[in-house]
């Protein structure tokens, strides 16, 4: 076994050094530099904290930021006491977790798309990934949508007519799960890291950093998969953390009714916008395999863990305040975001749509009722091989280079917009929001000026503006 990872290694190593000296590195980084292993390391100790102390903070101070600060400070409490009062691991919610994310590897590996036979205009079934930066382009089954739609049919089949559960169930035992999601997402990012020097899906793919936390964040594989078909970032990429997203909502708002007799206006705007964002990503799920979660990051902790606790537990903390603190908006406040959360969904779907409809027809469609202009590159994979490609400089693409993210931001305003004005805790999402996609972006170009060089240049020369124009 030993021979056999240390073989893997100086392959990967030996390739890495020989790539080196092509110019076709536009994948992940190959060497780590202080800023990003100082960064990597924070965030590994930092991000689970940040997660317990949400969740506490609504749990035991009613949803207040400040108020677990103060009392540290006055000596009311300690951060052991705090520990102590948080409801513990119990087995009931690690069956409950263990038969949801079995029901979703279920769904996932076990039952074929056939919602593209029936739905006109989805794209489901057997689809190809974008080529990677070793040349090889993957097969993907896309049946996400399908198990959105069965898993929630079978909970409001439940809370019609089944009752085997309370629609309140995640609420109620959302701490013990949360241990059990931390379990999940340790264990599936140390996996995918021993994984990558034992049995490598595609060892052309691997990246080995020398730096072992920058491997274990970022991630050594590019595509682990199991089997033909159990791809590990298709799969918590999008199930169980997303299908998750819209019944968490859910379940806020049975607990809601159930408190207080009544469900918020707030309460149903953070489902409705929340819940267009997650059935547009399964609708959408063909085109993500072209998305930087898929096509360029590597599978390490930052998408293992982050997939598994990240993303359900802090992407939900506008309906998780609402429970402690049922917010009823004004006619004209709700009325106001929710147009700010449909512009913003509009604009983050027509610029997405947009850069889709391009590539898919190779520049010949229409954009805004025009032929689109384009800048025409080219670029180099690991294997030599030469590739053309093209930057539409039109339509939202134009106006600036991230505008997607832009219309991403405003739908994420509008969520924590929803829960008023009196905590900061649901605007947590929008601070997250706007680092990520600005750090993304900055990432992301840094990326495309390796992969297209001087087009690159010409491009942002073109568009000068990243999310908001004349502003940055
Ligand atoms: P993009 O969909 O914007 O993809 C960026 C890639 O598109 C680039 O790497 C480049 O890839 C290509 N590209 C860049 N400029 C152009 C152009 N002018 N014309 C044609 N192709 C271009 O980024 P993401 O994958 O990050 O985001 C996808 C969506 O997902 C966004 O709307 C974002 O808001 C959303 N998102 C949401 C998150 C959340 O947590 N809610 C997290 C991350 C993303 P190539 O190498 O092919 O040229």
């Amino acid at each position: 076994m030993e021979t056999t990872r240390r073989r893997a290694q100086q392959t990967s190593n030996g390739k890495a050094s020989e790539r080196a000296q092509q110019s076709a590195q536009w994948g992940r980084a190959w060497e780590v530099d202080w800023f990003s292993l100082i960064s990597v390391v924070a965030l590994l100790i930092f991000a689970p904290f940040i997660v317990f102390y949400f969740v506490m903070a609504c749990d035991q101070f009613q949803c207040s930021v400040s108020e677990p600060l103060l009392q540290l400070y006055r000596g009311d409490v300690t951060l052991l006491s705090i520990w102590a009062r948080a409801p513990s691991f119990s087995w009931s919610a690690a069956k409950i977790y263990a038969v949801w994310v079995g029901f979703q590897v279920f769904l996932y590996l076990c039952v074929p798309d056939v919602t593209h036979k029936f739905i006109p205009g989805y794209v489901g079934g057997v689809q190809d990934g974008a080529r990677t930066p070793a040349g090889l382009i993957n097969k993907y089954e896309i049946n996400g949508l399908q198990c959105w739609l069965i898993t929630h049919a079978l909970w409001f089949a439940n809370a019609r007519y089944f009752h085997w559960f309370s629609p309140t169930i995640i609420f109620d035992n959302w701490i013990p799960l949360m241990w059990c999601a931390n379990l999940l997402g340790y264990a599936v990012s140390t996996f995918a890291f021993v994984k990558a020097y034992i049995f490598p899906t595609n060892p052309e793919d691997c990246k080995f950093t020398g730096n072992v936390f920058y491997n274990y964040m970022m991630g050594i594989e590019f595509n682990p998969r199991i089997g033909k078909w159990f791809d590990f970032k298709l799969f918590f990429n999008g199930r169980p953390g997303i299908v998750a997203w819209t019944l968490i909502n859910l379940s806020y708002m049975s607990k809601q009714q159930e408190l207080y007799g009544t469900v918020t206006n707030s309460m149903i705007l953070v489902n409705i916008l929340q819940g267009i964002y997650v059935l547009d990503f399964f609708w959408n799920e063909a085109w993500y395999l072209k998305t930087i979660d898929i096509c360029h990051d590597h599978f390490g902790w930052y998408l293992g863990w982050g997939d598994c606790v990240w993303l359900p537990y802090l992407y939900t903390l506008q309906g998780l305040y609402l429970v402690y603190h049922p917010v009823q908006l004004s006619d004209a406040s709700a009325l106001a975001v929710l147009l700010l959360g449909l512009l913003g969904y509009y604009i983050f779907r027509s610029t997405n749509h947009q850069k889709d409809l391009f590539r898919r027809h190779d520049g010949s469609c229409t954009i805004w009722g025009r032929k689109p202009s384009f800048i025409e590159c080219s670029y180099r994979s690991a294997d030599g091989g030469l590739h053309r490609s093209k930057l539409l400089t039109s339509g939202f693409w134009g106006v600036a280079r991230h505008f997607n993210y832009t219309g991403d931001l405003m739908g994420s305003l509008a969520y924590c917009a929803a829960c008023g004005l009196g905590h900061i805790l649901p605007y947590f999402y929008i601070v997250y929001m706007t680092i990520l996609l600005v750090h993304r972006c900055v990432r992301d170009e840094h990326r495309c000026s390796s992969k297209y060089g001087k087009d690159w240049k010409r491009y942002t020369d073109a568009v000068p503006y990243r999310l908001i124009p004349g502003v940055f």
